[in-house]
């Protein structure tokens, strides 16, 4: 993939150059999480491009993509390869394929993604196959900006809601409401078809769903939070059988939101400036020192950081609101800088990648009533998720929260894992059975004090 004149191309292994938005160029994504997948292929298809239909993960992509790798990377690895070469194999002749892949940071192996799969692109001589990327280095594929910015939150934040729609309407709804959902959802996606469109759909989707029959509010009803490696805490392959163990239980499940992700990818960009500064992007000083220096391109950044997270914080905030009506949700907004003021005292700032999500998003579900467990997951040799659970373990142990620490694999749950969540779902209802005689004798002794005073009178 190439920038030419101004233009986003593709070079073919036969030397043509062909335009990005080629009928035979397909662009696939990594299936990871059922809704957002869905609605970033949607949102491609109306910026232009030709998607090519992505699939849930499926046990042959790690068992084939482990072939190809030693088997010590962490498993997002083996299942995109195993992906991409389902893809290879399944083509239309003359079809272009490429593959959508993102980029992080230490330490988080993600960072070495890409090149390794150009690299393993090249040593399997695969012919007409790329690895692209989606971002402001690589032009937004020739998306102009403004859309981008019009868009692409609003998207984001939408697969997180729908999704936290979903996991309710599974503890909450009725026989039935499940298919109901999938039913709207599939209109919603089919009937989409200008991205001048969007909003009114919306609306009616939230419409809709607010009228599916449901036994109760999600609202009081005790909830966990899974934190870790995006790739794996939404995904169906990874987390379904854990999710149902909670759902028969009466407990609601939710995914740390993708939104906090982004958020927090473009607040790290201010961190490294201010870095070179000696200074803390949040202190006053360092948005003066900027204001005073909007020619320097460190300022912009900083800058462009600041008005960025505001309008992105304001667009969830109006997302969540307009969701509400659903009826269905049950977790807050998310928030940057309690993220990055909890994570604080324990991890550097600098250290780019999930670790610092997780540790935040962790020690702010300790003090955050909603949750009543905080389940931490990630394949087994993912630094991030090391490193995370050290820290959080002993201040969840420390604290008496319930705290899971959930290892994925491709096989399904151990004996030993299963026992683990039973000891976490019983923690979960005895907390709940405590806090509930805490409020009734807290109503008793009031209620104890007024007859006092009446006596009294
Ligand atoms: S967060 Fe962990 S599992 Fe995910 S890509 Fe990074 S190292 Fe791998």
């Amino acid at each position: 993939m190439k920038r030419r004149g101004g233009k986003t191309v593709i070079i073919t292994s036969q030397g043509k150059k062909l335009s990005i938005k080629d009928p035979r160029v397909k662009l696939h994504m990594p299936g990871f999480s059922n809704f957002h997948t869905d609605l970033f292929e949607k949102s491609f298809t109306l910026f232009g491009f030709n998607v090519g239909k992505s699939t849930e993960i499926k046990l042959e992509y790690p068992v084939k993509g482990l072939r190809y790798s030693s088997g010590k990377e962490c498993i997002p690895l083996p299942i995109v390869i195993g992906n991409l070469m389902t893809l290879v194999e399944n083509r239309k002749p003359g079809e272009i394929i490429g593959y959508f892949m993102i980029r992080g940071g230490s330490p988080c192996a993600v960072y070495s993604y890409f090149h390794y799969l150009e690299q393993f692109i090249e040593h399997n001589k695969l012919e007409n196959v790329f690895i692209y990327r989606f971002d402001f280095l690589t032009k937004f594929l020739g998306i102009p900006l403004l859309q981008i910015l019009k868009y692409a939150p609003k998207i984001i934040i939408m697969g997180d809601l729908i999704t936290e729609v979903y996991n309710a309407l599974q503890v909450v709804g009725e026989e039935g409401s499940i298919d109901l959902f999938h039913k709207y959802w599939y209109e919603f996606i089919k009937n989409t078809n200008d991205l001048k469109q969007l909003d009114k759909n919306i609306d009616k989707l939230i419409e809709k769903i607010a009228l599916i029959p449901r036994k109760n509010s999600p609202e009081k009803l005790p909830s966990v939070l899974i934190s870790g490696d995006f790739f794996v805490r939404f995904s169906p392959f990874f987390i379904n059988e854990l999710k149902s163990y909670y759902n028969k239980h009466g407990i609601l499940v939710k995914s740390t939101d993708l939104y906090e992700l982004v958020l927090y990818s473009i607040h790290y960009q201010s961190y490294l400036v201010a870095q070179r500064w000696k200074k803390s992007p949040d202190d006053f000083s360092t948005f003066i020192k900027s204001l005073a220096t909007p020619w320097n391109e460190n300022s912009r950044l900083i800058l462009f950081s600041k008005i960025a997270l505001k309008i992105l914080h304001r667009i969830e905030r109006k997302q969540r609101k307009r969701f509400a009506k659903t009826g269905l949700l049950f977790a807050g907004p998310n928030n940057l800088r309690e993220i990055f003021k909890q994570s604080g005292p324990y991890i550097s700032p600098l250290i780019f990648g999930e670790a610092i999500p997780t540790i935040g998003k962790g020690i702010e579900t300790l003090e955050d009533s909603r949750f009543d467990s905080l389940v931490l997951t990630g394949p087994i040799n993912c630094l991030p998720y090391k490193i995370s659970q050290a820290i959080l373990k002993p201040i969840y142990l420390e604290h008496q929260k319930p705290f899971l620490v959930f290892d994925v694999d491709i096989s399904a749950m151990t004996p030993n894992m299963k026992r683990l969540v039973n000891a976490n779902i019983e923690q979960i209802k005895r907390r709940r059975i405590k806090d509930t005689s805490v409020v009734k004798d807290r109503i008793s002794f009031s209620k104890l004090l007024r007859v006092l005073n009446k006596g009294m009178k």
